[in-house]
């Protein structure tokens, strides 16, 4: 275990019990406040320690950075500094947050400049997202889907337990967590239809996912082994990758999804580091089918994140509909990222890729509305009463994630969405 994740340590920063945001987290983002440009942010139990003045006032003087990688739009100039860097970095941060510490403490003017309320900050995306990737590796969720999708053949196709699945998806329409999402317009061909329609989306839903970032690209023509993926991945955010399941169900032959899933995807705001996540590697599913070998691994790469999806109606009540866990997932992200590159592709800094919906075994657990209403078939009941097949406008989904080992927690924060009408 590194220092900085030790369940010892204790801030002097004020961390209400609970709290996402522990001194063991440090998570990154990008934030505004007042009229100052955008900036690198670390959360810190309920402020944001602005990382631009810090380095301003010379508390981060023996990490050799520049100015700019702090004063920055996006985490990607710090990202493509390199591990040696981000720990550095995260070390220097630990240090001068842990109670016996006094630098910044006893500072009160730096103090009150360098950590902000985290509600009175702006949060932007936190990446600059070259090229997005979206999996499919729960073998609950590809079950279920192909259950309904095609109910007269088999639910898991012949390649889902040899190959982690994945497609290209689409990086210019990824948002951060708040913005609004439109309910998309497309085809759709219901259900006796003779010829296609064209119209908003009837069958509008999420999909909880986690998404990793890459810290460390590969030259094209070369590949990353499943024993180094670690070393290319900079960090985890919560990812809803909204979906049009009457658009997709009409459209994905053969190539898979398209429209139904462009539009819009969300991200949580932080960026939590790999080293914060070491703490709750776990085992995942046994993989029963024998894999070939440049997808074997060694050691735990699961990772231990309890999932939550809220969803709050336009009156405001908010209704827990399912929970779920990343451990679930049957590929995990050292054999996605060895997969995406075995045939030479290159990984660019910033690059997200997303793991697909993560639904665990029991019908409370599912990742997505298909799933947990089964197309419809059965609405979930909402706290004010009213019932749900699908999203409707003014439906807000919240996705919640946080690791927890005896009074050890560190999270992930929130992605929030709710959905306006087409335009
Ligand atoms: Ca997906």
């Amino acid at each position: 275990m590194n220092k900085t994740t030790s369940p010892d340590l204790k801030s002097w920063v004020n961390i209400p019990g609970g709290s996402d945001f522990t001194i063991q987290n440090l998570p990154y983002g990008i934030f505004k406040y007042g009229t100052k440009k955008p900036r690198v942010g670390i959360a810190i139990g309920e402020h944001v320690l602005d990382m631009s003045f810090l380095y301003k006032k010379g508390y981060l003087d023996n990490l050799f950075l520049n100015e700019n990688v702090f004063k920055s739009v996006s985490l990607n100039r710090f990202i493509l500094l390199g591990k040696a860097y981000w720990n550095l970095t995260r070390n220097r941060i630990s240090e001068l947050l842990q109670e016996d510490n006094t630098e910044l403490r006893n500072n009160k003017e730096d103090l009150k400049a360098a950590l902000i309320p985290m509600v009175e900050v702006e949060m932007l995306m936190p990446v600059q997202v070259p090229n997005y990737t979206d999996f499919y590796s729960s073998m609950e969720h590809a079950t279920n889907v192909g259950k309904m999708f095609r109910p007269n053949g088999d639910a898991l196709l012949p390649n889902w337990k040899h190959l982690p699945v994945g497609y290209h998806g689409r990086a210019s329409s990824i948002v951060v967590s708040g913005t609004p999402v439109q309910r998309p317009k497309g085809q759709t061909m219901p259900e006796g239809a003779e010829k296609p329609l064209f119209g908003p989306s009837k069958l509008l839903d999420f999909e909880l996912e986690m998404g990793f970032i890459i810290g460390r690209g590969n030259e094209m023509g070369t590949s990353i082994t499943t024993a180094d993926a670690e070393n290319h991945i900079f960090g985890m955010l919560i990812f809803n990758d909204w979906s049009a399941r009457d658009i997709q169900s009409w459209e994905y032959v053969p190539l898979g999804p398209f429209l139904s899933k462009n539009f819009a995807s969300s991200v949580s705001p932080w960026v939590v580091t790999m080293d914060a996540l070491e703490p709750y590697k776990c085992d995942g599913p046994v993989q029963d089918t024998p894999i070939l070998p440049y997808l074997k691994f060694d050691g735990e790469k699961n990772y231990d994140i309890h999932l939550e999806v809220y969803l709050k109606t336009e009156k405001g009540d908010s209704t827990l509909i399912t929970e779920s866990n990343s451990k679930f997932l049957y590929w995990n992200i050292a054999q996605q990222l060895a997969h995406h590159t075995v045939a030479g592709c290159n990984m660019q800094v910033g690059d997200l890729c997303a793991s697909g919906t993560i639904s665990g075994p029991t019908p409370n657990s599912y990742g997505s509305m298909l799933e947990l209403t089964w197309r419809g078939a059965k609405p979930i009941v909402l706290n004010d009463g009213s019932e749900r097949k699908f999203l409707q406008d003014g439906d807000t989904v919240i996705m919640k994630a946080f690791c927890k080992k005896g009074d050890q927690r560190i999270g992930f924060g929130e992605v929030t969405g709710k959905i306006v009408p087409a335009f």
